[in-house]
């Protein structure tokens, strides 16, 4: 049966050309009568051509998500059943290199990245955890958690749709379980061999930074390899559950402060330092706001050999990039005066919006003003379990930098 079909404006037709997963409805010229948010509709050219099929949602601005280019490519269950288990066959490169087997948490399907736009599925342990960011995934997460139960036989899927983004769907948050059972207040994994308790029901995002997973690992190599750093002493600003830290202690750091503006997030990072069996003390976790704590340091000329900087989201929208530039370049300035000679930073912005290009500028700019010199050793990005579509720049939203600092 031929799909509802919406009508593009000519002058827009030139830009399917690049594929982007996403048309804005300021692109849309006719919709079918009758077509419902969430139904799969053909993009079509006013000369009647085939452009793409996607899913509607005539409440948001991104009017159509395209699911395929294809026009022989219907969207029916089999549809949802090869773009699931292609997402998963991806991760096997992934899970090869991991340094102690097969990772058991992992992202398994990320979004437009994996031609599924609006669904993230991240796995941990034996559980699912399940965002539907888009109406067009909402309508249909029952019948996709199906899909998952069937290939990969979860103890249970939960999801964690409490994000605002939905809002611009029409959506309000949504948590709970989908299949299989609840899940209990905390899943242990196992990350390279190191030991995370993770909050699937409360934590940020699904409950951990997968995305970070190779930048906790490459700290950790580095701190072992680095005879220039001698004390080690470690400074994990924005430190959530305490992820990078775990990895500093195992490499031999030591002293590693936790610094983050969330308690809970800290008791979690108390129980990870515990679990993986180095001893937790209490003034190793400060609850506060990074812009004033690193000022403190400053004051008082505290001085670590290791500074963390990993912020969260600085830039939600185009308005707020100067903003953010002026919150990256503020935390870098200070970290840049707070390092020992031959000390390192690891700097990080997640931002989307602000690119390697500018982050780095930002950077620069932190290291003139602090007087000191850097070199970039390396540059980070997410996770291989984390791809960037080519056709969706957005995809490629974390960057860092790894800088010897003089
Ligand atoms: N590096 C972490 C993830 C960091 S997420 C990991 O590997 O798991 C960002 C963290 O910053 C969150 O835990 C949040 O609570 C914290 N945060 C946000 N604003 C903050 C601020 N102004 N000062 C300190 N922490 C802040």
């Amino acid at each position: 049966m031929p799909e509802p079909v919406i009508t593009v404006r000519k002058d827009r037709e030139g830009m399917f050309e690049k594929r982007h997963p996403w048309v804005f409805s300021g692109a849309i010229r006719q919709v079918s009568e009758g077509v419902a948010n969430g139904d799969i509709v053909d993009l079509r050219a006013e000369s009647g051509a085939f452009l793409a099929r996607g899913y509607w949602n005539a409440q948001s601005q991104i009017a159509v998500h395209v699911l395929t280019w294809r026009e022989e490519e219907g969207i029916d269950e089999k549809f949802w059943r090869a773009r699931i288990e292609r997402a998963i066959a991806g991760r096997a490169v992934e899970n090869a290199r991991h340094k102690a087997g097969t990772p058991n948490a992992s992202r398994l399907i990320n979004a437009e990245n994996d031609g599924i736009p609006g669904l993230i599925v991240d796995r941990y342990a034996d559980w699912l955890v399940v965002q539907a960011l888009t109406l067009g995934i909402d309508r249909r997460k029952v019948e996709l958690t199906t899909y998952l139960a069937d290939l990969l036989s979860p103890t249970g899927i939960y999801e964690r749709s409490d994000v605002d983004v939905r809002a611009k769907e029409g959506l309000r948050h949504s948590a709970g379980v989908l299949a299989g059972q609840s899940p209990p207040d905390l899943i242990e994994i196992d990350e390279n061999g190191q030991r995370f308790l993770v909050d699937i029901l409360h934590g940020h995002k699904t409950g951990f930074y997968l995305d970070q997973r190779q930048n906790r690992a490459q700290l950790g190599e580095w701190l072992a390899a680095d005879v220039a750093v001698r004390d080690k002493t470690v400074l994990n600003c924005f430190s959530y559950s305490g992820g990078f830290s775990v990895y500093a202690l195992a490499s031999g750091a030591r002293r590693v402060l936790n610094l983050d503006a969330s308690a809970d997030a800290l008791a979690l990072a108390k129980q990870n330092v515990a679990l993986n069996g180095f001893t937790a003390n209490d003034d190793d976790f400060v609850v506060g706001d990074t812009f004033e704590v690193l000022r403190q340091f400053r004051t008082s000329a505290e001085q670590f050999d290791v500074i963390i900087l990993d912020p969260p989201k600085f830039a939600q929208n185009q308005r707020q990039v100067a903003a953010a530039a002026r919150g990256y370049k503020d935390i870098n300035l200070l970290a840049f005066q707070l390092l020992k000679p031959g000390g390192m930073l690891m700097t990080f912005s997640c931002s989307g919006l602000v690119d390697a290009d500018l982050f780095q500028k930002i950077v620069f700019g932190a290291l003139v003003d602090s007087g000191r010199d850097a070199q970039i050793v390396a540059r980070l990005t997410a996770a291989d379990d984390h791809p960037v579509a080519l056709t969706f720049p957005e995809g490629m939203y974390l960057k860092g930098l790894w800088c010897r600092v003089w």
